[in-house]
């Protein structure tokens, strides 16, 4: 390589230092000149570059990508039911990282990016299915609930920050996270309120929906690495959200009626279509128009296209929930005695006794887990006893399991 020594007034092109004060200066075919400082600052940024890309922790190519059909099996070896949006998520799922792994060419159809929203009650297992997927395709994965965002300005956290979140999911690895899937929980509570006779500005509403549409089109987004409020003097990381999968679930409480009335209007208007309609879960009829008339803005509803919905869970998916899944409850709390040597047997009846209490205090799955530790916790802090005793088995029968309840059991 050239180098070029006396020429005193040439200074290098990155630090401006002059060949007097830098010793050496390197020129390339353009003329411009580094500096050994500068080149050796640029070879550790080389090096820090390389490291961390050799060291992700995520990687996928489109070798790894798993089939939709495996996709879901492997959705079915943690989530009970819920066949429909299993479906529909693998699918989309597979079509987002298929989008984002293809080889760039000009020619080619551009494939536009899927959003996804599922809607159901409470509990049903949407966030548990996003969890399962993204554990599935070892991307990075944040949970964001909606209602703690507000418009830029107000008392809250930006939209960015479900950026932050992502990030931190994996170490700022900012390739990652722009690969990642964000889970946004509670998207139907910052739904417009259109009977708020406020003159003032809808806070929580549709300013928020407004943010969030800029995040899901696809945008690159200035985001301040500790979260919180952006201020004049922060560096942001710069965060691309083109292929960043976005699934979004709500309740949405009381949608039923607006399903019913636009099905009204439907069923009027084609009355010999002779279709039947199932009453008593209206929600698998669920469309984009509902979304609207329940308070999501036009926009947002066109940039989550993939909708579906979640089943409730009756008294047999709860029974199931308790011991089918990889990491049902009671197997997490049989390998927690094990542990200590003890081996844990649940009779069956302790199990419906369980799920007829998730059912009477209306918690749905997400009660399971409570009550089963009321029942065991006595047992769990005497484990030293029971781990020294001879038996080392501990059979909990439903009397048992019923005194334990109405003792440490205070439905929250
Ligand atoms: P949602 O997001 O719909 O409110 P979650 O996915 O957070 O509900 O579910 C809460 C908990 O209930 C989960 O962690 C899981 O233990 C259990 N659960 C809910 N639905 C299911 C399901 N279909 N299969 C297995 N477990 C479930």
């Amino acid at each position: 390589m050239p180098t070029r020594k006396n020429k005193i007034e040439e200074t290098c092109s990155f630090c401006g230092r002059s060949f007097s004060e830098a010793g050496m200066l390197l020129a390339g075919i353009d003329g411009s000149l580094i500096c050994e400082e500068c080149a050796k600052m640029a070879m550790s940024v080389f090096e820090e570059q390389r490291i961390s890309q050799a060291t992700s922790k995520f990687s996928l190519d489109r070798k790894q990508l798993p089939k939709p059909n495996e996709i879901k099996e492997y959705l079915d070896q943690y989530v009970i039911g819920q066949d429909d949006a299993k479906k529909y998520l693998s699918v989309a799922v597979y079509n987002h990282y298929k989008r984002v792994l293809q080889e760039k060419d000009e020619n080619e159809t551009e494939i536009e990016k899927s959003n996804v929203i599922l809607v159901g009650r409470t509990g049903t297992g949407k966030t548990l299915l996003a969890r399962t997927i993204a554990r599935k395709l070892n991307v990075p994965f944040a949970i964001v609930d909606a209602t703690v965002l507000t418009e830029a300005g107000y008392v809250g956290e930006d939209v960015e920050s479900l950026l932050v979140r992502l990030l931190q999911a994996c170490d700022y690895d900012v390739k990652a996270a722009e690969k990642g899937i964000v889970f946004i929980d509670e998207i139907d509570k910052i739904s417009r309120k259109a009977d708020n006779p406020s003159i003032t500005r809808d806070v929580g509403g549709e300013g928020v929906q407004q943010g969030l549409l800029k995040l899901l089109e696809g945008s690159v987004v200035n985001v301040p690495p500790q979260g919180g409020r952006k201020h004049p003097e922060q560096k942001f990381i710069q965060v691309d959200t083109r292929n960043i999968l976005f699934i979004c679930g709500g309740a949405f409480d009381g949608i039923e009626r607006k399903i019913a009335a636009r099905m009204n209007r439907h069923v009027v208007g084609f009355e010999n279509t002779g279709r039947r309609i199932d009453t008593d879960n209206l929600l698998q009829y669920v469309a984009p128009q509902d979304l609207k008339a329940f308070g999501l803005i036009p926009e947002i509803v066109g940039r989550l296209p993939i909708l579906t919905h979640l089943e409730p869970l009756d008294r047999d998916a709860l029974l199931r929930i308790l011991t089918e899944p990889k990491n049902s409850i009671v197997r997490q709390y049989r390998k927690l005695f094990a542990m200590d040597g003890v081996e844990l047997v649940l009779e069956p009846e302790v199990l419906e006794l369980v799920v007829d209490k998730a059912i009477e205090f209306k918690l749905g799955a997400r009660g399971l887990r409570a009550i089963v530790e009321s029942i065991l916790i006595d047992d769990m802090y005497d484990i030293g006893s029971h781990a020294s005793s001879k038996t080392r088995k501990l059979v909990v029968s439903r009397e048992y399991a019923e005194v334990k309840l109405s003792k440490n059991y205070t439905a929250r």
